[in-house]
């Protein structure tokens, strides 16, 4: 019996008129399972609540940054003093200094600059490695998301190693002309588009784990492959962590396996968790590749409300609130939730994969025979949404509130304790049986 939310539906039949679909970021919209997207007023813990009344445990955490739960009380309290001392200035302030150093002492780089969102950090890395090496190619894998960047919303052109076609309308083809989109976990697809265009590849960007088609896992050592790929033939490695990037370890995807295999990114990109529920992102790397950056170097970059004091408060706060504790408590919520979602699933003849990489993971509702694990765009794309579509259904009228849509990683935070998580394992069998 579909929960009544009357006041959800008017407030998105109002959002219709004067918003594009209702929404200011286009999964939020429910296309993919359909329904009414819930309106929110408020949220604690792990806890959402709706305009109806309705409260719900949050596995989507603001898509990634929310690792604290919302509205912890040393976050809350940091960012209400920030606020009172002003909220944006125009010059540098000790803030984002904080935040730099955060980041250079946790993540693999040398040097940051502070951004505003996800996208403009990979936007910038690109810009950033043409304008260093000097050259105008820039390879991506299919099924890794980078934001909204024009030459990196490419679709794959016929073939492997040909260049990409623009994935949206409004993107002149011109636009991803320098662009090569090739298959995840697939070295020899890496390799031949190095040995082809190998001396004009500015640089490879990769998710550091893809999370944007499902969470993929890369195969042991494929980083360390792309990293010596990129070495080889003079390309910078851009390993875009906005999502992962002190969510799934503590030191970004990187912390994972990045020293255990021998490598490092010439650039990185963060956002979501380090800005601690705020606009805050960032990119860095090398030093000898950020000098290239202006005022230093002639490559231009800048904002308005690059490096904001709020903003910056929120993710410094965050940062620090992270310890290894908050890791540890993802990685149990996460195995109690994975264990409820196998035994749901199987009870119920569900075909799925549920994959993991560090705290991160996602459930595939698979049909593929004989599969046991996605590797590409092309495996998470073997889905059957529709059945996704009940689960998120029947889970949302039970209280818990799944990101919507079959290709998206379920966020955990240190605020789902026993009985968030209890609430979810509660919820699966039924939800499982309307998959079935
Ligand atoms: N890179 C990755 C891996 C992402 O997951 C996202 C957003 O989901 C972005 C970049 C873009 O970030 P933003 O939405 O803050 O622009």
């Amino acid at each position: 019996m579909p929960v009544p939310t009357p006041a959800s539906a008017a407030l998105f039949e109002r959002a219709r008129q004067v918003t594009p679909g209702g929404v200011n970021s286009p999964v939020r919209a429910f296309n993919a399972v359909g329904g009414t997207p819930r309106f929110i007023t408020r949220a604690s813990g792990p806890y959402l609540y709706d305009v109806d009344g309705q409260e719900y445990v949050d596995l989507i955490c603001s898509w990634g940054p929310m690792i604290l739960g919302h509205a912890h009380p040393e976050v809350v309290a940091a960012v209400s003093g920030a606020v009172a001392r002003g909220t944006s200035y125009g010059t540098p302030t000790p803030a984002e200094v904080d935040l730099a150093t955060a980041l250079v002492e946790r993540a693999p780089v040398e040097q940051v600059r502070l951004v505003s969102s996800g996208t403009e950090a990979t936007m910038s890395a690109i810009r950033l490695a043409r304008g260093f090496t000097g050259r105008d190619l820039v390879v991506k894998f299919a099924g890794c998301y980078h934001g909204h960047v024009d030459s990196l919303l490419a679709s794959a052109g016929s073939g492997l190693a040909t260049f990409a076609v623009p994935g949206t309308p409004g993107v002149p083809a011109d636009f991803t002309a320098h662009t090569l989109v090739l298959p995840y976990n697939d070295r020899d697809a890496v390799a031949a588009a190095f040995a082809e265009h190998g001396d004009r590849i500015a640089c490879l960007i990769t998710e550091a784990a893809p999370g944007n088609m499902g969470m993929v896992a890369p195969e042991p050592g494929f980083n360390r492959f792309l990293s010596e790929t990129c070495a080889a033939h003079g390309a910078l490695f851009v390993s875009d962590e906005v999502m992962t990037g002190f969510r799934t370890h503590a030191h970004g995807r990187w912390g994972l396996d990045g020293e255990l295999e021998g490598w490092r990114p010439d650039l990185l990109t963060f956002g979501k968790v380090m800005g601690g529920g705020f606009p805050a992102a960032a990119f860095g790397g090398r030093a000898d590749v950020m000098a290239a950056l202006a005022p230093t170097g002639s490559v231009y970059q800048a904002g308005t409300l690059s490096g904001n004091p709020v903003a910056a408060t929120a993710g410094l706060t965050t940062l620090r609130l992270a310890t290894d504790e908050v890791y540890a408590h993802l990685h149990r919520a996460g195995e109690a939730i994975r264990a409820g979602v196998g035994e749901a699933l199987s009870a119920a003849g569900v075909p799925h994969l549920v994959q993991t990489d560090g705290t991160m993971f996602s459930v595939f509702f698979t049909e593929a025979d004989g599969v046991d694990a996605v590797r590409d765009f092309a495996g998470a794309s073997a889905q059957r949404t529709d059945r996704f579509a009940a689960f998120f259904h029947s889970m949302l009228e039970q209280g818990v509130h799944l990101p919507p849509s079959a290709f998206e990683v379920w966020f955990l935070s240190a605020a789902h304790d026993d009985a968030a998580v209890d609430r979810v394992l509660t919820a699966l069998p039924a939800a499982a049986r309307a998959a079935a």
